[in-house]
């Protein structure tokens, strides 16, 4: 299949359901650039596996799940081919080749692999997490991807991965596509809790699939400013997630908030009623399109999806083992 447009590929991991740090984070700027792009969205439930080898019976669940978040959020199965990950050997045979000539120690400094292990209370980490960047290195590649959309804290899995590209041409061939990254309008959404990143790890999350109660009452429950006790004392807003969440979500009245805030004008009661209308009235048409998908439906989608990225995957490994001069026969 001869290449006629510029090609996304970006996905995630099938741990959950996504959220709305994944929604500014990618989502969003995937379900714009759809019509742009010829894109391929991954449910990477391999690289799950890498933190997630012992809970392999949630994976199914998982990706149809994340594939459910997708079509919801406005990804349309006519644009974007979705499809998974272990799916695809050759993917995993690309992996194999580019960890031949990558360093450990160059995985070992990666500071997005050295947060997330901490992150998980990895004592000692396993050779497949050590790897993924590796592994993701190929999910890119492989489909020739110039650009991926992706939060912050997968920058520098992609600056690893053009060293990958540029490494590869030079030894062999100029067969692969050196890739760009492409962050959202929010580089990493902070946790409810006021942690770093919300993450589905962290249990810090307002997921694309929650209810208008569940919402509110996590936008309730969410931290704000601590010296704040009584309704007219004056606020802090640059250390209030709600106020956060207002700069993302409610961007027509957030300099109003900020002032009512200082001043003590606004209560944080009537401040998280408006930031969870507001979260919900984003939520709400994502809650409708998701009713138009069953379970047989996703399944049709994720199974031709999967078999034309397996077909552009072939055609890419055919070139690299023709470069590498591993093709015998
Ligand atoms: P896990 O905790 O299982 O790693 P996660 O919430 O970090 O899950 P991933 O599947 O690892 O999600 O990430 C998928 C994509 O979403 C990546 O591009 C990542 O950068 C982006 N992303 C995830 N969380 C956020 C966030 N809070 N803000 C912005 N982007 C995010
Ligand atoms: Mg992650």
């Amino acid at each position: 299949m001869p290449k006629t447009r510029k090609r996304i590929l970006t996905g995630d991991r099938p741990t959950g359901s996504l959220h709305l740090g994944h929604y500014v984070g990618s989502l969003k700027n995937r379900v714009k650039l759809q019509d742009e792009y010829e894109s391929y969205i991954i449910i990477a439930d391999v690289q799950a596996l890498t933190t997630h080898w012992e809970k392999g019976e949630s994976l199914y669940q998982s990706v149809m799940q994340i594939a459910s978040d997708y079509l919801a959020a406005g990804l349309d199965p006519n644009k974007v081919t979705i499809f998974i990950q272990s799916m695809i050997p050759e993917i995993h045979e690309l992996t194999m080749y580019f960890s031949m000539f990558t360093s450990v120690n160059v995985l070992r400094h990666n500071p997005t692999i050295k947060t997330e292990a901490a992150q998980h209370g990895f004592s000692e980490i396993t050779y497949g997490f050590l790897g993924y960047p590796v592994s993701q290195a190929a999910d890119i590649t492989i489909f020739k991807a110039d650009l991926v959309p992706v939060g912050e804290d997968q920058i520098p899995h992609i600056e690893f991965a053009r060293k990958i590209v540029r490494r590869f041409n030079e030894l062999y061939a100029p067969v692969l596509v050196e890739p760009q990254a492409m962050v959202g309008e929010v580089p990493r959404l902070i946790g409810l809790d006021g942690q770093a990143k919300m993450s589905k790890s962290l249990n810090n999350a307002i997921y694309l699939c929650d209810s208008p109660e569940e919402v509110n009452k996590k936008v309730w429950n969410a931290v704000t400013d601590p010296a704040r006790i009584h309704k007219n004392d004056p606020g802090h807003p640059e250390v209030c997630t709600v106020f956060a969440y207002h700069q993302i979500f409610n961007p027509q009245e957030v300099s109003a908030i900020e002032i009512d805030c200082r001043q003590g004008n606004i209560g944080c009661v009537a401040c998280k009623k408006n930031l969870a209308h507001k979260i919900n009235q984003l939520l709400a048409p994502m809650h409708e399109r998701r009713q138009k998908y069953s379970p047989d439906d996703i399944k049709d989608i994720l199974r031709e999806g999967t078999l034309r990225a397996h077909a552009v995957a072939k055609e890419t490994m055919e070139e690299v083992r023709e470069a590498m001069k591993i093709a015998y026969f």
